[in-house]
């Protein structure tokens, strides 16, 4: 099976984020991807590098003034005199105007972003990119014929939604790799996010679609980051009406419980029969996990990982969240084995 990875990814690093009223060195580190790689290639996966994609590629996702912005941040940031990494200090909140950009960078990041965790640095836009084409790249292989393919993406992109960056993530992989899919090949992808945090991104993005069916198993927001979406009430709206399902999970969730809603989420999907299978993929969802609160052990990710691939749909799968760092690798490794094992 392949894994698609770029080296890119480590020129983001360095930054800092506000957790918990304190200042801390973000916990999406590049040190997450070298424990899988090393994983993976000891599990005799093969690695492939990202192929390149016209920036109208992003835009079939995301909104072309925010990929600007993106794009050129930092450098107006340093432009300014400064150094470090960019965090907002300030949010269009209820009362205040959200129709009118502002023109500086303080008050454009504000107007991006939507928290205070998700650094930009001067390598940000080179990795989120890098991420970005190995998603697509993962999703052009599989449309292309290969049965499953993993992308190695550094940093994550589920919480990235049309105009939005947050949650350590600037660009939705995903996303991304489903809008491949549907350009390129197929009617109908259905994107299972299995990360321990609601992919609020990429349920907005597909808000009001009916050609992708978006499924997501998390923590619940009412005590979990995001916090503003991930809800069970929330099913769509328009012609995506019913295509959004949300099983959020207490605190404390263990593997029984974790079970039967995958098999909710596997039955929904079973009965919307896509064309193909999108996962975004977080291990933030095992017992030690420093910013998760399941109780998943490594033995279990084999489980989820034969599950998923028993629908025997195309799939490309997606890197998103985990951060207890030294298990990361044998966690990704154990969902990917079941798709290494399907003929190719
Ligand atoms: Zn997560």
């Amino acid at each position: 099976m392949i894994f698609v990875y770029s080296p890119l990814h480590a020129r983001h690093d360095g930054g800092k984020e506000l957790y918990r009223g304190e200042f801390v060195p973000t916990f999406e580190t590049p040190a997450r991807v070298g424990h899988i790689q090393a994983a993976l290639q000891a599990g005799g996966f093969e690695q492939a590098p990202p192929r390149e994609f016209p920036e109208s590629r992003l835009h079939r996702v995301h909104d072309p003034d925010f990929v600007e912005f993106l794009r050129t941040a930092f450098a107006r940031w340093h432009a300014e005199g400064r150094e470090g990494c960019m965090l907002p200090s300030g949010f269009p909140a209820r009362g205040l105007r959200r129709d009118r950009k502002p023109a500086g960078i303080s008050g454009s990041m504000g107007y991006y972003a939507f928290d205070a965790s998700t650094p930009i640095m001067e390598g940000t836009w080179d990795a989120a990119l890098a991420a970005a084409h190995s998603a697509m790249t993962a999703a052009a292989m599989v449309s292309e014929g290969k049965s499953a393919v993993y992308a190695l993406c550094r940093p994550p992109g589920h919480h990235a939604s049309r105009s939005v960056y947050g949650g350590y993530c600037y660009l939705n992989n995903a996303a991304l790799a489903v809008q491949y899919l549907i350009d390129e090949s197929y009617g109908r992808i259905a994107l299972l996010d299995i990360d321990y945090h609601h992919g609020n991104g990429s349920q907005e993005i597909f808000w009001e679609r009916d050609d992708v069916l978006f499924v997501s198993l998390h923590g619940t927001p009412d005590s979990e980051y995001p916090y503003f979406l991930g809800y069970a009430d929330e099913r769509g709206a328009g012609r995506g009406a019913g295509y959004t399902l949300n099983l959020p999970l207490p605190l404390g969730t263990g593997w029984d419980s974790y079970a039967s809603a995958l098999d909710v989420a596997l039955e929904a999907i079973r009965g919307y029969a896509p064309d193909a299978l999108v996962v975004s993929l977080g291990v933030d969802t095992f017992e030690r996990d420093p910013i998760s609160g399941f109780k998943l052990a490594t033995r279990h990710y084999p489980l989820i990982g034969s599950r998923l691939a028993g629908l025997g749909l195309p799939t490309v799968l997606v890197q998103e969240g985990g951060y207890a760092v030294a298990e990361i690798g044998a966690n990704v490794a154990g969902v990917l084995g079941a798709f290494a094992a399907r003929p190719a």
